[in-house]
């Protein structure tokens, strides 16, 4: 017989959101059981994040070595053992799974492998290999996360590549063609680039990285073009033929139709929430027209008990959104006042440089109709950046003119990613341009062009005239 285990709270799937909803509910007090067909950690640990900032970093200290000669530093051959980088990358990737496994046991949640199915609006069933198991829950998180789009003329296979086959090969591309100049194919192709493949990005738009000002995609196209990469813009890729040895793509580039051939092509179109097969029209579980699971400000679907976060919930697709989800999420099923407030989620590009944004940009703030003072600081102007021969980039600040309110910064240069939390705790606290000019930075840092770019707002920097 199949008797039903009883959970208060279960979660359905272990990425950033269901990972970070089983730790807090389990804190907060619930019994809570998470379930995950593939590895622990979802697409971040696995296939996202981590292992793709792995790739990049090892892009950059190889670059590094053969481009540092402004210091004096030069090096006859710099070698790179591609098998030995990508077992180092994996090594990463299995300290992280394993220490996610370690947190949610220590925080004595039942991990259970398998794939949930909603049997009714408070039970799932989960399958594995041999079993299928009845779980009644209480309450339930849904965190299935998403995957990659898959157009019908690029089929995935050993040489069409989706992010997950670009991030696991065991060659170095001599020649990679990357279709879709959005971030993760502008920060794989920048990589691989770095690792000394030729590069071609085929981007259907008018810019890459659609969502960051020009003035900041045109410093990742320019330095990634300086090492050799090649940008076709209002390029829609058509076709592609896999021979033994590589692809030959067709595009129809500003209306001219063109080949390019490669040993391999990634696609990198965008992704799609992993809403189909898990059975929401049984319980019903209402989607919008895009596919995504309807959620209110404490992430409850139109089920009551049902909760939904991460990549399936409208909203950037990032790590931190869906962890962030989770807590709310979790403290809401505990009782607690929780909402979500997207005020101030970072989003970042990993390239050279790097680009961070958080909050509103000078036309997003227009639009919102605010009057606004945009201020702006060089990274050539700051004493750290000098010494750490990254002097490209700036920062912009954008700020409620009447009172000085911090509404958004962006960030283009060397450690952005890093820089971009003190603008978000700013924006989160509502702290005003001359709160941050005022708060002492240590010197010399980065930070200080955070300091520095509040002091032009407030009309009296010091270091720029
Ligand atoms: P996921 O991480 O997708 O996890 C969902 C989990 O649910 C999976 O493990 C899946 O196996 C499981 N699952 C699905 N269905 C079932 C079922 N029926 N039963 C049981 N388990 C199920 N974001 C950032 O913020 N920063 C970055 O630098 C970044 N880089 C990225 C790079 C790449 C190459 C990619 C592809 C993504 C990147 N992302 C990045 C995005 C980030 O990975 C996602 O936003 C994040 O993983 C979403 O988390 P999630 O918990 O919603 O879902």
């Amino acid at each position: 017989g199949d008797f039903a285990t009883e959970v208060d709270t279960l979660v359905i799937g272990s990425g950033p959101g269901g990972y970070v909803a089983a730790i807090r509910a389990a804190q907060l007090g619930q019994k809570v059981t998470i379930v995950e067909k593939g590895n622990l950690g979802g697409v971040c640990l696995n296939v996202g994040c981590i292992p793709s900032k792995a790739l990049i970093q090892a892009g950059h200290r190889f670059h590094d070595a053969n481009s540092s000669e402004n210091m004096g530093i030069t090096v006859d051959k710099v070698n790179l053992d591609f098998t030995k980088m990508q077992e180092w990358k994996s090594s990463v990737v299995n300290k992280l799974t394993g220490g996610v496994e370690g947190l949610i046991k220590g925080n004595k949640v039942e991990i259970v492998k398998g794939e949930a199915y909603f049997a009714d609006k408070d039970s799932v069933r989960i399958m594995d290999d041999k079993q299928a198991q009845t779980y009644k829950f209480k309450n339930c998180i849904i965190a299935t996360g998403s995957r990659p789009i898959e157009i019908p003329a690029f089929k995935f296979s050993k040489r069409i590549l989706s992010s997950t086959g670009a991030l696991n090969l065991t060659e170095l591309p001599k020649k990679l063609i990357v279709i879709g100049g959005g971030y993760i194919g502008i920060e794989l192709g920048a990589a691989y680039s770095n690792l000394g493949s030729e590069v071609v990005v085929l981007e259907g738009g008018k810019q890459i990285l659609p969502g960051f000002e020009k003035q900041m995609s045109q410093l990742v196209t320019k330095r990634m073009k300086k090492n050799g990469v090649e940008f076709y813009t209002e390029a829609l890729a058509q076709g592609v033929e896999e021979t033994e040895n590589g692809v030959t793509v067709t595009a129809e580039v500003k209306g001219e139709t063109k080949t390019f051939e490669a040993d391999y092509v990634l696609v990198t179109v965008g992704r799609r929430p992993n809403t189909e097969e898990i059975g929401l029209e049984q319980i019903g579980v209402e989607l919008d027209e895009r596919g995504f699971i309807k959620v209110d400000k404490q992430c409850r679907t139109s089920v009551e008990g049902i909760y939904a976060i991460g990549d399936i919930v409208p909203g950037p697709m990032l790590a931190h959104k869906a962890s962030y989800e989770a807590k709310v999420a979790a403290e809401a099923i505990a009782g607690h006042p929780a909402e979500v407030d997207y005020l101030a989620i970072p989003a970042v590009v990993f390239s050279g440089p790097e680009l961070a944004t958080v909050g509103l940009n000078e036309k997003e703030a227009k639009e919102e109709g605010y009057d606004v003072v945009v201020s702006k600081f060089p990274f050539a102007a700051n004493g750290r950046a000098l010494s750490m021969d990254e002097t490209e980039g700036f920062m912009k600040m954008v700020t409620r003119k009447e009172d000085g309110l911090v509404l958004g910064v962006q960030i283009a240069g060397t450690n952005a990613s890093d820089m971009i939390s003190e603008a978000c705790v700013a924006i989160e606290a509502g702290m005003t341009a001359e709160d941050i000019a005022l708060t002492i930075h240590a010197h010399p840092s980065l930070g200080e062009i955070t300091m520095e770019t509040a002091e032009v707002a407030i009309g009296m920097p010091i270091h720029i005239v």
